[in-house]
């Protein structure tokens, strides 16, 4: 724990069952975003390095898809335990690699890791073959066999979390696996490499390459022999994605942005709402896909809600993400916080006002160098305009009245993503009545990030193509085979 605040720490790729240095050599800096400066390094590795770690992956991919079940299940499992083993450690790694606040790391991104690991593990030994009885004529079963080498890549936001939310499905079907975590933020994937050789991961299993998206990401989308992407990250990196992986037909999975509507009916539990809501805006400083940026409320419940809501948006404490009482962390990167205060600069352009917030924060003390951002309220704005339609990923909600349960349904679906909705009402009639209605994988009624892992996790339009969760993983990492015999 030490050397990880010291910045002692060099970060090295896992290929083939060993930890080492990028093939040239070269290493990128790692940015605290707490204090705006560098504490570690991690290959700049290229296009070599992730042909070797697939090579490794395809020569492991015989011993351990064919391992018995239980076998690999009990390997997976050990790696779980670790986890939780060194959860004080792996969450101050999460807390100063990302920025987000000690406590949360603590309670939500590392428990979620170990939980990932523990649930497709035990899943592999539920996963089972289907028949179809073609009465008095035949039978058919199919078979579900790994695809082979997976390509996992994640983003920066909730790195452990993510990237074992990937890797987890495909180790447990049996799959092989070159991943990528985010180059802003590698550190637990570093430290979860180490955990796999404790546990007894066979060589060549799991192979970490660590580096930009540019050199390592596009290196393993375009190999020929790395047959399945899971991706998750922005919408643009999905397009790049896309093309380069459709003409190789490859199984594709993209989880991509999300620009998610908050629905808050007048009729709501309105302390659960106003609560939930600071909660699904400034969680992880907004840099959750699944947080609900654009709020909007009914006209009636309107003035109370904003009045409340910007009162606590204030209260919130920005600050050292090692503090206790912080509920704000510092975003990402600085280039990530130009962004969102260039998107605050927008809302203004375009005849928003903000409420609250809307600046960079200097922490005084040891954090004078980092990335804040203040909680921002902006209102003022139609959902047609750009902020209202672009994702801006930060500690940035937009609330706009709405008067009838159509107009509030139009509002929603007024944009080209289609991730998640969170929906206030305690009419259940019109609860079941507006989620059927909304384009968006994922609706939260009273409720918001309550996940149980069996579910279907993805977007519709442009938040992605495919799901993730329970047997969506299973099969996504698994070839179907259909077997018909006559009667
Ligand atoms: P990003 O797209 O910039 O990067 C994601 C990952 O892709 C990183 O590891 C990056 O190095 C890699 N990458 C970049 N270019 C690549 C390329 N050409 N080929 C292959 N890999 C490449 O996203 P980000 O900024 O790290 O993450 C934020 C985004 O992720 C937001 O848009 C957010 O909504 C989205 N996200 C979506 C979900 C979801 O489940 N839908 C969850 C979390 C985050």
């Amino acid at each position: 724990m030490s050397q990880i605040l010291s910045g002692m720490e060099i970060i090295h790729n896992y290929i083939n069952g060993s930890l080492v240095a990028a093939k040239g050599g070269a290493l990128l800096q790692n940015i605290n975003p707490a204090l705006g400066s560098s504490y570690s390094q991690l290959p700049d590795s290229d296009a070599s390095d992730v042909h070797t770690a697939s090579e490794a992956a395809q020569q492991a991919f015989k011993a351990w898809s064919h391992m018995p079940t239980q076998k690999r299940t009990a390997i997976l499992l050990r790696i779980a335990d670790l986890i939780d083993r060194d959860l004080d450690k792996l969450a101050m790694a999460e807390c100063v690699d990302q920025g987000k606040p000690l406590k949360l790391a603590k309670a939500v991104d590392i428990p979620r890791a170990s939980a990932n690991m523990r649930f497709f593990a035990m899943a592999a030994e539920h996963f089972a073959s289907e028949s179809h009885l073609m009465e008095g004529e035949a039978i058919n079963y199919t078979t579900r066999t790994p695809v082979g080498v997976g390509g996992c890549i994640s983003p920066w936001n909730l790195p452990l979390y993510l990237f074992t939310w990937k890797i987890a499905p495909a180790l447990a079907t049996g799959c092989t696996v070159v991943a990528k975590p985010s180059e802003l933020t590698p550190m637990t994937a570093f430290l979860f490499s180490k955990l796999c050789m404790e546990a007894g991961l066979p060589a060549g299993v799991l192979n970490i390459v660590h580096g930009l998206g540019s050199q390592v990401g596009q290196a393993i989308v375009s190999h020929p022999d790395i047959k399945a992407i899971s991706f998750t990250g922005g919408t643009v990196t999905g397009r790049t994605i896309a093309a380069t992986a459709a003409p190789l037909f490859k199984k594709l999975s993209l989880e991509l942005g999300g620009k998610n509507p908050n629905l808050i009916f007048a009729d709501c539990d309105f302390e659960n709402a106003v609560s939930t809501s600071i909660h699904s805006s400034f969680s992880n400083q907004g840099e959750i896909c699944l947080c609900g940026s654009r709020i909007l409320v009914e006209r009636s419940l309107y003035p109370k809600f904003v009045d409340e809501f910007v009162k606590r948006a204030k209260a919130l404490k920005v600050g050292d993400p090692l503090d206790d009482q912080t509920r704000v962390g510092a975003l990402v990167s600085e280039a990530h916080m130009k962004k969102v205060l260039s998107y605050i600069d927008l809302a203004k352009q375009e005849g928003g006002t903000v409420l609250c917030g809307g600046d960079r924060i200097i922490v005084p003390g040891r954090c004078a160098g980092g990335f804040f951002v203040e909680p921002t309220v902006i209102v003022g704005l139609d959902q047609y305009c750009r902020t209202n339609q672009e994702e801006i990923f930060g500690p940035v909600v937009t609330v706009a009245p709405f008067d009838s349960e159509e107009e509030a349904i139009k509002d929603a679906n007024s944009n080209s993503y289609g991730l998640s909705t969170t929906l206030w009402t305690q009419n259940l009639t019109r609860a079941h009545r507006v989620a059927h209605q909304i384009k968006s994988g994922i609706i939260w009624i009273n409720c918001w990030l309550l996940r149980d892992l069996r579910t279907p996790f993805g977007g519709m339009k442009q938040s992605g193509v495919g799901r993730e969760g329970g047997w969506e993983a299973m099969r996504f990492f698994t070839e179907a085979k259909n077997v018909c015999i006559k009667l």
